[in-house]
This record gives structure tokens, sequence and C-alpha cells, in this order.
């Protein structure tokens, strides 16, 4: 099968960091956390998973660049001396061969610039920082693009439950060969998923961002409206979203850009894009465009998200069109 053995390594690396980030939620003090340029709060195990990740990719494949949401841009500060030796022992729970220098090694690896040439992996290490501070949903989110095109996708989901109730998932897809979740405690026991076939969008099912900073709620309400969808929308943070709509628990996933320059960033969704149409979901922006993964760090072509199960995707782009 193509891809085999970086779907197993992906799967693995994502595996660890799961465990690192579940270990972690639990005790996290204030003194693990840091508000990055943009105000946006990263955590020690948001640096630890890009690690774990990142060092878990470079020894099987060292050719490979990656794009990661993280630097250590802070972490070689003095004053950040303690946090860095935080992550240290947090990675050393999972990993016992990791020193501070692999570890920096390993996170600096994710600053490749992307493109459309070659492969390269993007990472995702806390998709939802906000949620994993909140105690709630996140996601840990790898993908593999060549050419420019995402071609195998790996979510882990360690608060999100299975249908037995067992909480932690892990998701993954390569192109043209389907979706599939498996226990995150037993990535090997995988099952297929696939999204809804309703045809009504009125019987649809939405889901959004908790954060109003991410995604206009009102402009969702209007289009669910429009749409004569009675079911209220449910919040929830990260790549989980692109999850639920593969396993059919959602039809719709919207993402209503709330300032016009904002541009979405390529780990943001590039495994819940792979995952959710190999399950049979469609995927656009909100202007009904395909998403373009080749330029660079962000979809800088594209505004917002529209992710949806097969049959209802053109009445929602038709919908959101008419929300402007
Ligand atoms: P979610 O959990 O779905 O709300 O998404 C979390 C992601 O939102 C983070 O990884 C950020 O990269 C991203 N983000 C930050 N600011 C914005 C914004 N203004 N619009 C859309 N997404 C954003
Ligand atoms: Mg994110």
């Amino acid at each position: 099968m193509p891809l085999e053995k970086e779907l197993a390594v992906a799967k693995q690396a994502v595996q660890l960091a799961s465990q690192l980030c579940s270990a972690t939620q639990k005790g996290l003090s204030s003194q693990e956390t840091l508000d990055k340029n943009d105000k946006s709060p990263v955590t020690v195990a948001d640096f630890g998973a890009q690690a774990l990740v990142l060092n878990t990719l470079g020894k099987l494949f060292p050719e490979d660049p990656a794009v990661g949401e993280e630097d250590t841009g802070d972490l070689i500060k003095p004053e950040n001396a303690e946090l860095l030796q935080r992550i240290a022992k947090h990675v050393q729970e999972v990993d016992t061969d990791m020193d501070q220098k692999v570890i920096l090694d390993a996170i600096s690896r994710g600053g490749n610039k992307g493109g459309d040439q070659g492969r390269f992996w993007t990472l995702d290490p806390i998709d939802g920082t906000k949620g994993f501070l909140r105690g709630d949903q996140y996601a840990i989110a790898l993908a593999l693009i060549v050419e420019g095109e995402v071609q195998l996708g790996v979510l882990g989901c360690p608060n999100l439950s299975l249908d037995d109730g067992q909480k932690g998932c892990l998701l993954f897809a390569v192109k043209g060969q389907g979706a599939f979740q498996a226990p995150l405690n037993e990535i090997e026991d995988s099952r297929v998923i696939k999204a809804d076939g309703i045809e009504d969008p009125s019987l649809a099912s939405f889901c959004e961002s908790v954060e109003s900073g991410h995604t206009k709620h009102d402009r969702a309400q209007k289009i669910a409206d429009l749409l004569g969808t009675k079911a209220e929308p449910f919040r929830m943070d990260s790549q989980c979203k692109y999850a639920v709509v593969s396993r059919g628990q959602a039809s719709v996933y919207l993402r209503l850009p709330t300032r016009p320059g904002y541009e979405e960033k390529i780990w943001d969704h590039a495994a819940g894009y792979i995952i959710l149409q190999e399950a049979g979901g469609r995927i656009s922006d909100t202007l009904g465009n395909s998403l373009d993964f080749s330029r660079g760090r962000t979809l800088k072509t594209n505004k917002g998200i529209v992710a949806t199960s097969p049959k209802i995707h053109e009445a929602v782009v038709k919908a959101v069109i008419a929300s402007a």
C-alpha cells in the first residue's frame, strides 16, 4: 500500500504525543503556559508534543522537512530556562532518550515554509490549546503534503469518545484508502468511518468553534435559519470538528472569518481535511473554492471553511454565500 510506512510512523508519533498531552493536561500549572506574540496561549505540552512528533519523524524520514506551529524563539530565552526544564521532564516521561538539546533541535525542524515542491509534514502539536487549557477537546494533528496535495492525515483526540463511550481516539486516512478510527490505546484495532448521507440540509447538525474570535457564531445561525435547520449548533475546539463530521455525528462544520486579513494555517486543516474527504465528505472555503495547501504555511487563497457530508455541500455553500 502506498505510504504504509509513513502512516505507521505518523500514527505512532501522534499516539506518543497524545500520551504526553493527556498526562500534562491533568496537572497543568500557570508556570507551564506562555502567551505568544499573537497573544494566543502555548503550554509545555504544545512544545513537548511537537518535540516528540518531529523527533520520531526525523529518525525515520530525516530528509523530510516539516511545517510545525511552534518554534524555539521563546524557549531559548534565559528567562524561560525553567519552562524548558519542565518540557524536558514531560517529554522524558514518554521518551527517556530526549535531552534538552534533542528537544530544541526537534522543535526547530518545524520551521519549513511549505509550498508546492516535494513533500513535507505539517503539525499542530496541540490544536485547540484554549480547549486543552479548559480541560475540553483538543487534537494532535499531523499530515503529509506531497506536491501541494494532502496525502495522509492523523488526528489524535485524547478527550473524544468512541461509540462505546471509551475516551481517546485516533483517526487517520491516506488518500484513496478510506478513513479509519481506532482507540488511542489500541491503534491497530481500527474501523472504517463514514460521513452521513443526508440529502435534506434542514436535517443537518452543525458544529463550530467555541471561540467567537475564530468563527462568526451569529452568521452561522443565519445560515442554519436559511437552510431551515432546527438543531442547535454544538461547539467544540480543534479539528475534533472534522472528526465528528467524518464519523457522521454532525453534518456540517463551518469556520466563518471574523476579520478580513486572517489566513487559515495549513496545520489547522490538513489532517482533518484528508480524513473527512476519505470518509466521503466535501470541503471548500466559504466561496466554494477548493482548499489550496500549496501556498506556504497558510491557506492564503482561501477564506474560511465549509466542511460537510457529501450530499448537502452545494446547498450549504449557497446559504453561506447568501449570508454574507
Ligand atoms: P478552534 O479550536 O477550531 O477554534 O481552532 C483553533 C485554531 O484557531 C488555532 O490553532 C489557531 O491557529 C486558529 N485561530 C487563531 N485565530 C484565528 C482567527 N482569527 N480565525 C480563525 N482561526 C484562528
Ligand atoms: Mg491549531
